[in-house]
């Protein structure tokens, strides 16, 4: 089994549907009420767990009810908490969606998403020694990347940067990493202004594009490839990325090849886009394995 620890945001999504949303100053009835569990952070850790790997969660959830909501879940996906704590004061990072006339509205609050600073993560440190490979993505305070970063680096550790949401990131720290995903829009802000197949060559088998459907896009030390998605029925692409990302860490740290590890995390991903939520279409190790073959 690989160890996997990642350092993220963990969320719960308040998602309520109704005909119509209201204007300013207006009450409106809704349909239909529900949480979802959220978060890229916990999303990637929850779609690494399901493939077989062992994964540590290092996060931060507020005193308040959506707080345990969100441990239970990662632990009934099987990822270790021992490292989600709860601050005190502070509410759980929550997503507030409101589906009505056939569009999405959305306010994030990132609460206690913001208490995963560097001195927290140092407490964390035994979780990331431990790992063969760790996760991170934006939704923390950037610092917090930017130490995570130098401590791999210290303890020669591999670390995986999902540079999502967009937030630029600086050349340092994507030296420092081993592995950056963005997505084409979060390619475009990080290397603004730059030729796309320049930057891929000056980082061969680092930097891994994830274009939707249209494949894989990175640079293997000797050409530029785009390793193709698979053709499904998609239905929700929500978590897509954080699928990939996950599914990416599992197969790399099992030693699998950069163009295996692909095609692996574009199966996995593939899967999840043909149900509905983040967490609800992430496959298992079966799933994703038997429909490779
Ligand atoms: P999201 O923000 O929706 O989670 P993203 O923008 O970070 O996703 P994408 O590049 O859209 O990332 O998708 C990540 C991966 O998911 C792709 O590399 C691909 O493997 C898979 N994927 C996404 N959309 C589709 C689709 N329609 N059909 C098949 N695979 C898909």
């Amino acid at each position: 089994m690989v160890k996997i620890a990642v350092v993220g945001s963990v969320a719960i999504d308040l998602v309520v549907t109704a005909n119509k949303r209201p204007i300013a100053g207006e009450t409106v009835l809704g349909d239909s009420f529900r949480t979802v569990p959220g978060g890229k952070g916990a999303n990637q850790a929850v779609a690494a767990a399901r493939l077989g790997a062992e994964v540590s969660m290092i996060a931060c959830v507020g005193d308040d009810v959506y707080g345990q909501a969100i441990k239970n879940n990662l632990q009934d996906n099987g990822v270790d908490i021992t490292y989600v704590e709860p601050v005190t004061g502070i509410a759980s990072g929550t997503a507030h969606i409101t589906l009505a006339e056939g569009d999405n509205s959305i306010i994030v609050v990132k609460g206690a998403n913001d208490s995963v600073t560097p001195q927290f993560v140092q407490r964390a440190q035994p979780a990331i020694e431990r790992a063969d490979i760790i996760l991170v993505q934006q939704e923390i305070p950037a610092e917090t990347v930017v130490y995570l970063a130098e401590l791999c680096t210290k303890l020669g550790k591999k670390l995986l940067i999902n540079p999502a949401p967009a937030r630029k990131i600086s050349e340092v720290v994507i030296e420092q990493s081993a592995y950056v995903t963005p997505n084409e829009h979060e390619f475009a802000l990080l290397f603004e202004g730059e030729n796309r197949a320049d930057v891929l060559k000056k980082y061969p088998n680092k930097i891994f594009i994830t274009e939707g459907k249209n494949g894989v896009r990175y640079f293997d030390g000797n050409e530029e490839r785009v390793i193709p998605s698979f053709i499904v029925e998609a239905i929700d692409t929500t978590g897509a990325g954080d699928t990939f990302n996950g599914a990416f860490a599992v197969a790399v740290a099992e030693g699998k090849s950069y163009e295996e590890s692909v095609r692996f995390a574009n199966r996995a991903a593939s899967l999840s886009v043909t149900k509905f939520g983040a967490q609800g279409g992430m496959p298992t190790r079966a799933e994703v394995e038997g429909s490779l073959n």
